[in-house]
């Protein structure tokens, strides 16, 4: 792996010769405290020092809303809207965003795999940054450190004013060609330590969700949740979505489309009938911490949450994902000591 140093001030001439090559995705500031995923128009706009961006690259590959097919009942005919690769370089993505976006290959292409998504993954490049934990972050609780630069093609690293550019890929390779910069041999710093933990790893996990079921917090957490579904908008491992069908006004033709949809909402668990098979927000609660640390998790060994702490910083009711977490942990370890 070769080693360079960037200096800040050469940022923009480096997003620069980026662009060269290909679209740059980048975060961009967004009022005076968000921070956005955008396509890089000017160079000097990009922002690398970010805390998280409210939406992850999640909603390049999975839209929001898109049109699946259009159809016309007079022909009886349907045809399918054509999905394009994004061919994109992501850059400045969080350590926890790449491996969202290893969760979402996961299920979109296991079992039956899903030609949007997989289509719109193509030429996906990604050039990762380092990030300082703020008191949201709990990635490290389930093995992914800021540095970390698994499943990116370059990764920034910052080094007082400026960052450790490290080549992990022959894709990488390819696109610091011709761009100069001084070699850096000496190592990277790690770039911060969690304020946020969980208190043990998911090799434990799966057997305390599996014992807490009937676990009070679920209807504690009931209590003050509002049942509003941010938790599960701003998940960069979220990918729940309904599908719908419009007919225009000549009731001759239509389009069905997709949407992105989350557990914790009533009308997710509606089906035809008007039945609601998981009607408390205490199940709802539960339905989706287990999603993260139990259902998936079970099949892959690996936690379905990767640690960005956005359905915290953005619930309204400031339920805390790792308070929930660590209450089932200390919850069983009290069991486990004083059985009943
Ligand atoms: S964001 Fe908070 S209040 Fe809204 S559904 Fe999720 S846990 Fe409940
Ligand atoms: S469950 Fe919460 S902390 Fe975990 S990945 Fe989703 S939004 Fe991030």
């Amino acid at each position: 792996m070769v080693q360079f140093y960037l200096d800040a001030e050469r940022l923009p001439a480096f997003v620069a010769h980026l662009m060269a090559q290909k679209t740059v995705i980048a975060p961009h500031a967004k009022g005076q405290k968000s921070f956005t995923f955008e396509t890089v128009a000017e160079p000097d706009q990009v922002v690398l020092d970010y805390p998280r961006v409210m939406q992850s690259i999640r909603k390049f590959f999975l839209p929001p809303k898109e049109e699946l097919l259009t159809f016309d009942l007079t022909e009886n005919s349907y045809e399918t809207t054509e999905v394009e690769p994004i061919d994109a370089i992501f850059l400045g993505v969080h350590s926890y965003d790449v491996a969202a976006v290893g969760r979402l290959d996961y299920n979109f292409s296991v079992g039956s795999p899903e030609k949007n998504y997989l289509t719109r993954r193509q030429g996906a490049v990604f050039v990762g940054v380092s990030f300082v934990p703020d008191s949201y972050h709990f990635s490290g609780s389930v093995n992914i450190r800021p540095e970390d630069p698994t499943g990116c093609d370059i990764f920034l690293t910052k080094l007082f004013e400026g960052y450790v550019l490290e080549v992990h890929t022959p894709t990488g390779e390819e696109l610091i060609k011709g761009f100069d910069m001084p070699a850096h041999d000496a190592g990277r710093p790690a770039t911060g330590h969690f304020q946020q933990h969980i208190y043990v790893p998911q090799t434990r996990l799966s057997e305390i969700m599996e014992q807490s079921y009937d676990n009070d917090v679920w209807a504690e957490t009931a209590e003050q949740c509002v049942g509003c579904g941010t938790c599960n908008l701003v998940c960069p491992t979220c990918y729940c979505f309904n599908v719908d069908e419009a007919v225009d006004v000549t009731v001759t033709k239509g389009h069905r489309e997709r949407h992105w949809d989350g557990c914790m909402l009533r009308k997710f668990s509606e089906v035809a009938g008007g039945e609601v098979f998981r009607e408390s927000l205490a199940g709802r609660q539960r339905h989706r911490i287990f999603r993260k640390f139990k259902y998936i998790s079970d099949t892959t060994g690996q936690p379905w949450c990767v640690g960005c702490g956005r359905c915290t910083a953005a619930c309204p009711a400031h339920i805390s994902i790792v308070g929930i977490v660590n209450r089932l942990i200390s919850d069983h370890a009290q069991a486990v000591v004083a059985p009943i």
